[in-house]
């Protein structure tokens, strides 16, 4: 993708797992041919920022090299799949099997995902998916994003029920232009699977720290150096990378790293886009913006570029979003909600109070 830097490329690694080896590889190619800026995405994916026109042939040549690349594109576009970082060997085989149907079913709009959530306790419920394979009351379900219960489902057909899921979804016309999510399907149309009543749970609240199956480490907007990329692949033979702008290191002890966030801290709850000048759609700074307001933060704050709000796109206690004349701030909204405008300079306790 262009951007105001140069390209991002993204990197969908398999089950959202690296090995050491293969992070320490991506660290030097994000310094020879990018910029050495490593962004965490809310789908658990990689992304290196500043990568040229010149570079990015030999970028794709180390990820090649190292496994990273499907050898057809369109097969690594549809496979967005996120599944939980503290996952059973069920969730590995079912993403596994998933990867590989991924490519006999239809055509899903760029954003369309499915997740994979079997533990005990469901974390995923609260990150972007479209099709759900999670644990229910009495053994798995396929949940379509915003039903009230899900299809009973086993270990045999899960996957082929979410494949057929996914190209009824396509057939009664959740796709227009190339666009299309579940959640608003079903807003207008009847799923014709039978389902069990079984409201999505809340998932935990993901904090950084050590647990006893390992550790997770977090970094202000889930950014961090090349540097530092090397220093975790150190500390651990696998690193897993989750949708919450966070690593866990399986069966290791929390490392003590300059740049990381190890404990609950206020950043954790901000979220904040490249804005400008890094992303050539945005129409304010965001990020030093996000830092000042950060200790004032009370619940989930949101300071977006613009009204598309990649960085965070569910809904927040307080979101921000850019116009040319300054942003526009709302309560318990997604960005792009209306509400009163505010000069960046102008943004305060005491006057986000007065609006709101
Ligand atoms: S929300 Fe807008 S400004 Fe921010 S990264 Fe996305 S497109 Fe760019």
């Amino acid at each position: 993708m262009e951007s105001g830097d140069g390209l991002v490329v993204r990197i969908r690694p398999r089950r959202a797992s690296f090995t050491a080896d293969q992070l320490r590889a991506i660290a030097d190619a994000a310094l020879r041919h990018g910029n050495g800026i490593v962004e965490l995405t809310a789908r658990a994916n990689l992304q290196l920022r500043g990568v040229t026109s010149a570079s990015h042939g030999p970028l794709l040549q180390v990820l090649e090299g190292i496994g990273l690349l499907d050898s057809d594109p369109n097969v690594e576009g549809r496979r967005n799949v996120v599944l939980s970082p503290f996952r059973s060997a069920l969730d590995a085989e079912l993403a596994d099997a998933l990867y590989k149907r991924i490519s006999e079913g239809p055509d899903l709009p760029g954003k369309f995902g499915f997740a994979i959530d079997t533990g005990d306790t469901l974390v995923l419920t609260d990150t972007s998916a479209d099709i759900r394979i999670e644990s229910g009351r009495d053994g798995l379900i396929l949940r379509a994003d915003g039903a009230p219960g899900g299809q009973p489902v086993t270990r045999e057909s899960a996957v082929a029920e979410a494949m057929r899921m996914a190209r009824w979804f396509v057939e009664s016309g959740g796709v227009e232009q190339g666009r299309g999510r579940m959640r608003a399907h079903l807003a207008r149309s009847n799923l014709p699977f039978a389902t069990t009543a079984l409201p999505a749970p809340i998932a935990p609240e993901p904090i950084p720290g050590q647990r006893s199956d390992g550790a997770r480490i977090t970094f202000e907007f889930g950014i961090l150096h090349a540097e530092l990329l090397v220093k975790l692949a150190d500390c651990a033979p696998e690193i897993r990378i989750t949708p919450w702008r966070m690593v866990f290191l399986p069966d290791r002890a929390l490392p003590q790293l300059p740049g990381t966030i190890t404990v609950p801290d206020p950043r954790l709850k901000v979220y904040a886009c490249t804005g400008a000048p890094g992303c050539p759609q945005a129409l304010q700074e965001t990020r030093a913006l996000a830092r000042r307001l950060a200790p004032m933060a009370n619940g989930r704050l949101h300071v977006s570029g613009c009204s598309k709000g990649c960085a965070h796109p569910g809904p927040a206690d307080l979101v921000l979003s850019a116009t040319r004349h300054g942003f526009v701030v709302a309560r318990g909204a997604k960005a792009g909600a209306e509400g009163p405008l505010l000069k960046p300079q102008d943004i305060t306790e005491e006057t986000l109070h007065k609006v709101l």
